[in-house]
């Protein structure tokens, strides 16, 4: 086989979808897996819906995935004189004619197809054999109409769903340009998909339809017909179109919540696709797997819990700088500035096993910026007779102690058995007073990071509060 030749081709409507990236993500990696090329283009013939920031969104949401391309991106208004071009050749074929019908006409004749019992279509009044001797109206701008074949059956073997035909006779004659000279969908995607030389064209299910009237285009034009597959959609936990109610639907969404753009792919990589019963894997990995023999024919389910455990998967393994760098901005937001205590980088390596997303991540460093007052609820649960003994004595040998993690334990030991009492008497309160929670990772590990003296200022500053 030629080369192979992918794209993808959103249009620029609003933020890029996470089933949009999905797709995405599924044609760059065949085209990746055969040395192929993998094109981008911004079908922006919707010019009312269409916008700048659109296209931004989209453009941003692929290089934050990594999705890189090899060629465009192209946009389909800049190709205006190409589609107007390959309309007029098809008008003089014969394959095309300007169609004058004027809405109000067409709302009848459905309304009386309708009345009849019929499916509404065009009935094909402006075909060149109907219009024979008709003046077309003074002052209309004509659309033009392929001339869909009347008989016979549209057949393709889909890359994901297998065979898949329609009968012509369901296809009625599709505006392919419109009035001012903007090519309709239907239209532009088969000229470029043909002058880009596309040899497969992956895309969602909700293009199944449209098929059967752009390969019936493609044989007009004599253009060979590329391959289809068509990826099903991605449904919500309760079986229902995936929206907002589920989750976060646009992919820059993901990165504004702290994930890692590598959980991203991974977990919809694995949607509606498989490699065995693997879950984690890296993106190079996903391109060496990946066929499209192994999409799945039904529609996957998005899990907002399980994309939330890959990343944490990926958190657990990230290099400590550069989640340093990714939390910084959220724990600026949170009124920290972490310029002004322990190494940032030190923290998240601390926090990393147990975050979900990089802002929990953040979240759980706040203590280590900004001393958290603890709650009454939790002075009255962790502080018991006895404790500003045993504190006093702690900050006593925390005086002379070298600082590190070995020994603040030993130190809290001694004390413990001094005191005839028992760790989680200690550990508990100290970990409240120092740090305003009750969960945190081991209390000699965070103590070590905070420091000996914002230690000793954190606990004076509570002192008053402890039982004697
Ligand atoms: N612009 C179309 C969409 O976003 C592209 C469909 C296709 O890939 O052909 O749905």
């Amino acid at each position: 086989m030629s080369v192979i030749r992918t794209r993808f081709a959103p249009s620029p409507t609003g933020y890029l979808h996470v089933g949009g990236a999905r797709t995405a993500l599924f044609s760059w990696a065949f085209a990746r897996r055969h040395g192929g090329t993998f094109v981008l283009r911004i079908e922006d013939t919707d010019t009312e819906r269409s916008t700048v920031a659109s296209t931004q969104a989209i453009l941003d949401a692929m290089t934050w995935l990594g999705l890189d391309y090899d060629e465009g991106p192209f946009y389909q208004m800049q190709r205006l004189d190409r589609y107007r071009e390959v309309c007029d050749q098809l008008v003089r074929d014969g394959k095309a004619y300007r169609c004058y019908s004027s809405k109000e006409e067409l709302d009848e004749m459905r309304e009386q197809q309708r009345a009849r019992g019929e499916k509404p279509r065009y009935d094909g009044r402006w075909r060149p054999e109907n219009a024979v001797g008709k003046v077309p109206p003074a002052g209309v701008q004509p659309i033009v109409r392929f001339r869909n074949p009347d008989d016979g059956v549209v057949v393709w073997d889909d890359l994901v769903k297998g065979e898949i035909s329609f009968a012509n006779a369901e296809l009625d004659d599709l505006v392919i340009m419109r009035a001012d000279g903007v090519p309709t969908y239907n239209f532009g995607v088969v000229v470029d998909d043909w002058d880009m030389a596309m040899t497969h064209v992956i895309r969602g299910d909700d293009h199944v339809n449209n098929t059967p009237r752009q390969i019936n285009i493609y044989r007009a034009l004599g253009a060979e017909v590329p391959r289809f597959g068509h990826v099903p959609m991605i449904l919500g936990q309760d079986g229902e179109r995936l929206s907002k109610r589920h989750g976060a639907v646009s992919v820059m969404q993901y990165l504004e919540e702290g994930y890692l753009p590598e959980a991203f792919c991974n977990y919809f990589a694995r949607l509606g696709w498989s490699h065995g019963d693997e879950e984690v894997f890296s993106i190079a990995q996903f391109v060496e797997w990946f066929d499209l023999a192994h999409i799945s024919r039904s529609p996957a389910r998005f899990d907002p819990e399980k994309l939330r455990w890959i990343n944490s998967q990926y958190l657990k393994v990230a290099d400590d700088s550069r989640l340093a760098a990714l939390a910084e901005p959220f724990l600026r937001q949170d009124g920290c500035d972490p310029s002004t205590g322990p190494p940032l980088e030190r923290v998240v390596r601390l926090l990393k096993e147990r975050a979900g997303t990089v802002v929990e991540l953040a979240d759980a460093a706040v203590y280590f910026y900004r001393p958290l007052v603890p709650s009454e609820a939790l002075r009255e649960q962790h502080y018991g007779p006895g404790l500003g003994v045993m504190i006093d004595a702690l900050m006593d040998r925390f005086g002379s102690i070298d600082w590190n993690r070995t020994a603040i334990a030993d130190a809290m030991k001694q004390v413990v058995v001094a005191h005839g009492s028992k760790m989680p008497r200690l550990a508990m309160p100290l970990r409240v007073i120092t740090t305003g929670e009750a969960h945190t990772p081991a209390i000699d590990a965070v103590l070590e990071l905070l420091g000996r003296e914002e230690t000793r200022i954190r606990v004076g500053r509570e002192r008053a509060r402890l039982p004697t």
